[in-house]
């Protein structure tokens, strides 16, 4: 097929998410034919490196032949067969691997294809298992203000963005809102307003330490630890939503880990596959799952997606697990993102910039609001500027992030890092001197 023909199809019947129809019609999008370790290759043969991992889900990053050695495998032995009633390799190891993650292994893991069905199905779980128990008053969720979930309805609710979700406010379940930001010594403001809605809570969700689609807006660790004790003294479960941040990222194996919480339902996704295929799970505590038997009464959980524990996907997760086991994900995530944060650090301070900051391989720039400003604004001036330079990564706002593969080399990060300081600097300093300052 050529890129002219690609890029016809693509223009009458592609609905690209997250992409406004005005930015395809200001010129084509590239046409990645091929992924290379860090690097998305185009069809003119362009490299590019891949500094947000494909919506952070490419942690081993593109073509890792170990993963693509599983997928081979599995796919020639079993593609798909159902978890109802049945059972296969691939799905009942990995559970075993999910489970063994944990603080404690008494869990029960129900698989799903992506992050917003994981969540989910957490959101359900918390609901039933209340009903379950003859607490069926205890239905209402509290989630941090801003967070993200997903874009379903029930991860709407529990991850309201005004900007993304308003035509659909109506639909929504109410939720407690718990105000972010706030300060590390603040809990008393969550508690207030948690405080108020006790008895009517089945859960509190969270993503941890660090709000992604809002901006990577981190929060203290002494918060969510705070926030854990106090579901836990409180008959309110924690759920911690772990698809963007778990395997590594952030330094810890799962962000949980800095707080020293033990959540009772965990969501996984986007990196659990290596970013290859589309795999999620929803990881609960035995207790939960043992509220649903049917001994007395049916009590079954009246809920599974087509695809839930997909033997290809299964088997590029258990090799995954097995790959951040073996390079240690989280050290290495440390000692990459202290080596970012270096010289990222620099930036601050700086005239326009507003915050820099980090968490793992997390590294993060943002930058003031722009006063008038271009028919493209600021950041995405610096994406356009950085992509002629061989680099892809998608402003969130006024926020500039990398959030690169973890098997980026030390030479190829450094290299990553002064691009990245290179464009925002350059894109400044003309500000600056359209200014006359
Ligand atoms: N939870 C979090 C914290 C996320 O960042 C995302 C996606 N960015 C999701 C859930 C939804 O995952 P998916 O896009 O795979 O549905």
């Amino acid at each position: 097929m050529s890129v002219s023909e690609v890029h016809r199809w693509d223009r009458a019947h592609v609905w690209h998410p997250y992409t406004k129809a005005s930015t395809l019609e200001a010129g084509p999008a590239p046409v990645i034919v091929r992924g290379d370790g860090i690097y998305l290759v185009d069809a003119e043969g362009r490299r590019f490196v891949d500094a947000i991992s494909s919506w952070w889900c490419a942690a081993l990053g593109h073509g890792h032949p170990r993963i693509v050695a599983a997928i081979q495998r599995q796919a020639g032995v079993l593609q798909h067969s159902i978890l109802a009633n049945l059972t296969h390799p691939q799905a009942a190891e990995l559970a075993a691997r999910l489970a063994g993650l944990m603080p404690t292994r008494e869990r029960r893991v129900l698989f799903a294809s992506d992050g917003a069905s994981a969540v989910e199905q957490a959101l359900k779980i918390a609901v039933q298992y209340w009903s379950n128990v003859g607490r069926g008053a205890k239905r209402k969720f509290a989630c941090l203000h801003t967070a993200y979930h997903g874009d379903t309805l029930g991860a709407m609710a529990v991850g309201y963005l005004e900007e993304w979700h308003r035509p659909f406010r109506s639909l929504l379940a109410e939720v407690v809102a718990l105000p972010f930001p706030v300060g590390a010594g603040e809990f008393g403001v969550w508690e207030r307003a948690l405080e108020a809605h006790r008895d009517e809570l089945a859960a509190v969700i969270v993503e941890p330490l660090c709000l992604g689609a809002a901006g990577m807006l981190m929060y203290a660790p002494e918060l969510l630890r705070a926030l854990g004790d106090w579901c836990a003294r409180n008959e309110v479960l924690l759920i911690d939503d772990e698809v963007a941040m778990g395997f590594g990222r952030t330094g810890r194996m799962f962000a949980f880990e800095h707080a020293g919480v033990d959540p009772d339902l965990v969501c996984v996704g986007k990196a659990l596959s290596g970013g290859a295929l589309p795999m999620s799970a929803t990881i609960a505590k035995q207790f939960l799952y043992d509220s649903f038997s049917d001994a007395e009464r049916d009590r079954t959980l009246q809920h599974g997606h087509t695809f839930c524990g997909n033997p290809i996907g299964a088997a590029a997760a258990n090799e995954a697990l097995q790959i951040y086991a073996e390079m240690d994900a989280p050290a290495r995530a440390r000692s990459l993102g202290a080596r970012m944060a270096k010289r990222l650090g620099a930036l601050r301070g700086k005239r326009g910039i507003r915050d820099v900051r980090g968490l793992g391989l997390i590294g993060v720039v943002e930058l003031d609001p722009e006063a008038g400003g271009g028919a493209i604004s600021r950041p995405h001036r610096i994406r356009l500027r950085l992509q002629e330079r061989g680099v892809l990564l998608r402003p969130l706002g006024n926020v500039l992030y990398l959030m690169p593969p973890l098997i980026i080399s030390e030479e190829e990060l450094d290299a990553l890092v002064e691009l990245f300081v290179g464009a925002i600097e350059s894109e400044l300093a003309m500000a600056g001197a359209a200014e006359g300052k």
